[in-house]
């Protein structure tokens, strides 16, 4: 089977002075889990080391450089999902961990559960070779300025100087024809300690079904978890036919792109949410959508070229 990769690093109003940072990060994540893809290498493995490469970006906020809660910490939250067996691991609201996407494989691989969340799961980490590190070391001073200016004020992309937003995810499907989606996040700027979006839910920003498709979503996450809406996309998937052959501008038939748009436009009209979504199809087909001014994000085309926004 042809190998096929989408990868994402938020959907927001992303200023000209931050879209050559975005494109730059996009490209080399994207450089990274093609290797491992052309190569015959796991879709597991490629959305991993995708994530990781996105996680170590400070452009995005997800590991370093994320965004602080409330309390002046960095809490990081991450999902895997395994398409062929529906086995996922998840991990939320840790402070100590420098890549939690690579704890989440670490949940889904060796634990009898889905999900683990603060000092549960960094217990695990430290139980399955995953180094603990100080919460300071995921902090940039960058962050730390913002916060400081978020807390006198409110939340505003200015305070951030062009990384308001940026939580990344990639949907990636192997050349044996495995589907895994995986989303990575430090969440909402200010968020109150504890506080769990959808990014490490499964269902809400991210979800893989190998006989529907892989999703993984971006945006206000209060307002994707109401409509629940990675599973949303998957379910359409699944049943393409209540969707009319969607033509893009190459005047290919696409009903993955259908379907990425009918979400964004639910999450807009019944829950008056921002937000994004990349998703594979079955097949392989990618699709993006958001009803942000921009999103970040790219994948491979059938050529084997990179597509990549903003
Ligand atoms: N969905 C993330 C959250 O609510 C934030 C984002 O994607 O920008 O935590």
């Amino acid at each position: 089977m042809k190998p096929s990769l989408i990868i994402h690093g938020g959907a927001w109003n992303i200023p000209a002075e931050a879209k050559p940072d975005c494109r730059a990060g996009i490209q080399k994540a994207l450089e990274i889990g093609w290797t491992i893809l052309s190569r015959g290498g796991s879709a597991m493995d490629a959305v991993e080391e995708t994530i990781v490469a996105l996680e170590d970006d400070a452009t995005f906020d997800a590991g370093i450089g994320s965004h602080l809660n409330l309390d002046g910490h960095v809490q990081l939250d991450a999902v895997l999902m395994d398409g062929g067996t529906l086995k996922a691991g998840s991990v939320a609201a840790v402070e100590h961990v420098r890549n939690p996407v690579r704890l989440a494989r670490r949940v889904l691989e060796h634990s009898k559960h889905v999900m683990l969340v603060a000092g549960g799961a960094e217990k695990f980490a430290a139980e399955n070779g995953i180094p603990l590190i100080t919460n300071d070391e995921l902090i940039l001073e960058r962050e730390r300025t913002a916060w400081k200016k978020c807390l006198a004020d409110e939340h505003a992309a200015e305070h951030h100087v062009g990384h308001e937003s940026g939580t990344v995810g990639a949907v990636a499907m192997d050349s044996h024809g495995n589907l895994v989606a995986g989303t990575s996040t430090g969440g909402t700027c200010c968020k109150y300690p504890g506080r769990v979006g959808d990014s490490p839910l499964i269902g809400c920003g991210c979800y893989a079904d190998a006989e529907s498709g892989g999703v993984s979503c971006t945006g206000h996450g209060e307002g994707i978890m109401k409509i629940v809406m990675a599973k949303m996309a998957a379910d359409l998937l699944h049943d393409e036919r209540i969707f009319p052959a969607h033509r893009d501008k190459s005047g290919t038939p696409s009903v993955a792109a259908a379907v990425a748009d009918a979400c964004v436009r639910k999450l807009a009209h019944r829950v008056h949410t921002t937000g994004g979504l990349i998703l594979l199809d079955r097949e392989g087909q990618p699709a993006a959508a958001f009803n942000t001014p921009a999103m970040a994000y790219g994948y491979v085309e059938a050529d084997g070229s990179f597509k990549i926004a903003p």
